[in-house]
């Protein structure tokens, strides 16, 4: 006789991915016991977040630095309109909404910039590291970081109609630094900034980007592409192509020099791609009493607050100060400019 027992929520809520052959009942309890951070969730990261959280990982992290602004809500799915309006963080923002899709994953976010200071705390005690940034300055952290504490990480990128995406496990598989030694130089690669970006490349690259992270949280290694798969929507076309092998003399997985691990930590100023804004770091941390800032400074322009940034109009800038001391400064692609801002207004 068959008995049929009504199954509970969670075996439910997960039954097509089990299903689903390749991850199966074993799949979902290791995806369930495992902890994913996302670095950025822009558009790469709102869309693979989404799909980590649906697909029932144990923690999701996300971090993030910048706020949604209204160009971002044709391709960055996780936001509306309420949030731009309410000049949310992304990180905040974002967290509220996976918090809804899924009850069962704890949400981790943090709204700060990634630096050689944080990153390796950051993703402490994080099994898998998902690729949402958008510059080579932060992946090329992210790979020290990730060969240095033995982290997998999953590089993703995208710009106009094109995408590439690829997955590196440390010890295994070369690493960013073993076929791209050095990060192009700024303003040679063309950026979301420059050239855009339509929405559907995002998805197809975060397609890529989720089904390798899916086997590596099952327990299915020997199911990756172990191949560089790059995609142009706009042409139809998919391509794979196998990267040389891990070399040797490779700075990173080979001769461990942590290049980008011991780089600048302290206070500096640099400038968002394309955007005519500069963001400015001080030298550490702390926690800003928004609303006192608020008031100092509406005496000299128009400011608004919300519990996690302000922002101030003045001298015919905009400065958006977050609650860690750092600001984004915008209608300036000069460094020296926003850190003088910054200091009159803000302070040292
Ligand atoms: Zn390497």
């Amino acid at each position: 006789m068959e008995t049929w027992a009504r199954p509970a929520r969670s075996a439910n809520r997960y039954s097509r991915q089990v299903l689903f052959q390749e991850i199966g009942e074993d799949g979902q309890r290791r995806i369930a016991d495992q902890r994913v951070l996302v670095v950025g969730v822009g558009a790469l990261g709102s869309v693979s977040a989404e799909m980590m959280a649906r697909a029932g990982v144990g923690e999701l992290h996300i971090v993030d630095r910048d706020y949604v602004d209204e160009s971002n809500l044709q391709r960055q799915s996780l936001f509306d309109e309420d949030d731009w309006r309410g000049g949310l963080p992304k990180a905040v923002a974002a967290s509220r909404k996976l918090s809804r899709i899924n009850g069962d994953v704890s949400i981790v976010a943090t709204v700060a910039d990634v630096h050689a200071g944080n990153v390796l705390s950051l993703m402490r005690g994080v099994d898998l590291v998902l690729d949402g940034t958008d510059n080579f300055e932060t992946r090329y952290l992210l790979n020290d970081a990730s060969v240095k504490s033995g982290t997998p990480w999953i590089y993703a990128a995208c710009v106009g109609s094109y995408g590439m995406s690829f997955v590196v496990i440390p010890g295994r598989t070369p690493c960013l630094r073993c076929f791209m030694e050095d990060e192009p130089p700024p303003g040679t690669s063309p950026t979301c900034d420059t050239a855009g970006v339509i929405a559907p490349v995002v998805h197809a690259v975060a397609a890529f980007q989720v089904t390798e992270a899916l086997k590596i949280l099952a327990g299915r290694e020997e199911a990756l592409l172990g191949e560089i798969l790059s995609l142009d929507v706009w042409r139809g076309s998919l391509d794979r192509f196998r990267p040389a092998s891990a070399r040797s003399e490779c700075p990173a997985c080979g001769r461990r020099e942590w290049v980008y691990l011991g780089g600048e930590q302290g206070s500096r100023a640099v400038t968002l791609c394309g955007r005519n804004a500069v963001q400015v770091r001080p030298s550490t941390t702390r926690t800003m009493e928004l609303e006192g800032v608020a008031v100092r400074l509406g005496k000299l322009g128009e400011v608004t607050v919300n519990a996690y940034l302000l922002r101030a109009k003045l001298e015919g800038r905009e400065l958006v100060l977050f609650k860690d001391g750092r600001a984004i400064v915008h209608g300036t692609d000069d460094p020296a400019e926003a850190r003088t801002l910054y200091s009159r207004y803000v302070g040292n």
